[in-house]
Order: C-alpha cells, then sequence, then structure tokens
C-alpha cells in the first residue's frame, strides 16, 4: 500500500523545500533564514540559492546551522536554458553535493546552447538529489518542456512566493498532465522565500522519518513518504477496493481527484475521519487527496497509483 508510511514508525518532519539567503538575490544571511524557520517550528530547510555565475554558482554549506531540533539539506535552485517559451529553467535539487558541477549560466538570461534542463536534472538525480520542476506556472512552461525532465522526482504545485508576488503559484494541471502521461511523479508545496515581501511560512512538506536527518529525509522524499500542505494535517489515508478512507486535522471539505473528470467530494464540519467512494474514480490509474480546512487552507497527498 503507498501510503503505509502514514502509520509507519517516526514521525512527520515539518521542512521547507526553496529558500534563498544572501547567497543569491535573498536578503538574509544563510544562518538568519535558519533560525527563523526553526523559530516558526519547522524541522528542516533546503537552502536554495541560484545557482547562476552572478552568484558564483552557490551551493550553501548550512551544515554549521544544523542542531539537535532542527536540520538542514544541501540544495540549490539549478539555471539552464532555455525552455520553449525562451526563458531559463529553474529546477530544485536538494540533496546535492557541495561540488556539484555548475551550469554555464552567467546569469539570469538564457544562453542558447548551453546545457538542457533534462541534463542538469539527471546530473542531480545522479548525485543522489531529489529533484522536482520548479513553478511551472510562473516558468511559463509547456507540457513538453516538462515531459523532458525525466529526472524529476516531485513538481511544485505550490509555490507560496509566486502565490504572493504573482499569483501564478500552482502547477497541478502541470502534474496532471504528465501523472496522464504515466509519469509516477510525486508533489511539493514549497515556499520560495527571498524574505523581501511575505512570502515565507505559507507552503511545506511534512515528511515521515524516523529521525530527523538529511539523509533520513532524503531517502523519505525519494520514496514520497511525505504530504504537503498549507495548514491541514494528513494523518493517514487508507484504500480499500471501493472507498478510500481519511483521517485529518478539521476539514470543511476532503475531495478526491482523479484523471480527466473523475472525483468524489465530501462537505462536511469538523471532519477528522471521513470515508469517500471511488466509484467515480474506478477507472482512473491514480488518485489524489485534497483536505480543506474552514479558513480554506489546503493538505494535498502525493499521487496514488491504484
Ligand atoms: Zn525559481
Ligand atoms: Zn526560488
Amino acid at each position: 500500500m503507498p501510503t503505509k508510511f502514514f502509520s509507519a514508525a517516526g514521525k512527520f518532519h515539518r521542512g521547507n523545500l526553496h529558500t534563498h539567503s544572501t547567497r543569491s538575490d535573498g536578503i538574509l544571511e544563510p544562518e538568519e533564514v535558519c533560525r527563523r524557520y526553526q523559530a516558526e517550528g519547522y524541522d528542516f530547510i533546503a537552502l536554495t540559492d541560484h545557482m547562476v555565475g552572478l552568484f558564483d554558482y552557490p551551493i550553501t554549506d548550512t551544515s554549521a546551522f544544523r542542531n539537535d531540533r532542527f536540520t538542514t539539506i544541501i540544495g540549490a535552485e539549478m539555471h539552464t536554458g532555455a525552455m520553449e517559451n525562451g526563458y531559463l529553467w529553474h529546477i530544485l535539487g536538494i540533496g546535492l553535493p557541495l561540488d556539484f558541477t555548475p551550469p554555464n549560466v552567467p546569469n539570469f538570461r538564457a544562453a542558447h546552447g548551453s546545457e538542457s534542463g533534462a541534463s542538469i536534472a539527471q546530473r542531480a538525480r545522479d548525485a543522489g538529489a531529489f529533484v522536482a520542476i520548479a513553478h511551472p506556472h510562473w516558468s511559463g512552461m509547456n507540457e513538453a518542456d516538462a515531459r523532458s525532465i525525466t529526472a524529476a522526482h516531485a513538481v511544485e504545485i505550490y509555490n507560496y512566493g509566486c502565490v504572493v508576488d504573482n499569483d501564478r503559484g500552482e502547477g497541478f494541471f502541470t502534474l496532471e498532465q504528465l501523472l496522464n502521461g504515466d509519469r509516477h511523479l510525486n508533489l511539493i508545496a514549497t515556499d520560495d522565500a527571498h524574505f523581501n515581501t511575505p512570502d515565507h511560512f505559507g507552503g511545506w512538506v511534512m515528511v515521515k522519518a524516523i529521525e530527523n536527518t538529511p539523509d533520513a529525509l532524503l531517502t523519505a522524499l525519494k520514496a514520497g513518504e511525505y504530504y504537503s500542505t498549507t495548514g491541514p494535517d494528513i494523518a493517514d489515508i487508507r484504500l480499500s477496493k471501493d472507498s478510500v478512507e481519511v483521517d485529518c486535522s478539521a476539514a470543511a471539505t476532503i475531495i478526491v481527484q482523479g484523471q480527466g473528470t473523475s472525483m468524489a467530494t465530501l462537505h462536511g464540519s469538523s471532519m477528522t475521519t471521513a470515508q469517500l467512494s471511488l466509484e467515480r474514480l474506478a477507472d482512473s490509474p491514480w488518485i489524489r487527496v485534497t483536505v480543506i480546512d474552514r479558513a480554506g487552507k489546503r493538505a494535498w497527498s502525493n499521487p496514488i497509483w491504484v
């Protein structure tokens, strides 16, 4: 059962996988970024500064800011280009080695003839990273672009900074087009925090792991043993042949989505456990679960292949 991690040993660790600092175009030093996330109740972050020549291709070493209640995963937002629209690729590499070879991207302009997005994503995955396609809507990414990133583990379906700053923060459509082409991808919600606008503490992942260490978190991320949220908790998802049961924090709406128009929806009051029929989802090869609370905050399961 792909959702068995919910009830497995370990606990959920709250993390932000997309963050910038003064090592690129963020306005806070790496140490202060880590301090603020820990102060807000996060268990870990990945600092993902922009890997471009302008900033000397940073892969920021945050290991000095780890402590007994907070850890960091080494990462970067990788750029190369271009996508079909002529703009630069934005791809998250989370769990990169500090000596990862950068692409040739002097600045934020797409340099034609530079490495493809597919190539840098594959190099990052081969080097041990969890790879995610960042903010596809804001990037203006088309389906062929997204499909080309065969090394991706996930699509960033919620980028809080993009929600706040350009109202193009969602990537569900891109993810589902790839799912419908039988690509087994997961999803992530992130901040993309630069701290120069109210772009932080809005979207995160909850990763199930035995311990709060970079290795354990990375292993769980690659295995899809996490969910994404802007507030609500998902405690368990249990699948049977004709229904799905969801345990969660108090919800106003629970939705199961599948291919095409297939869906199941339950509206209620302070629901903490619910059963939804899969009757209308019987022909879909995948389903995913969305939990919405009274304030409109949402939590999303990864796609579940049935
Ligand atoms: Zn970006
Ligand atoms: Zn970013």
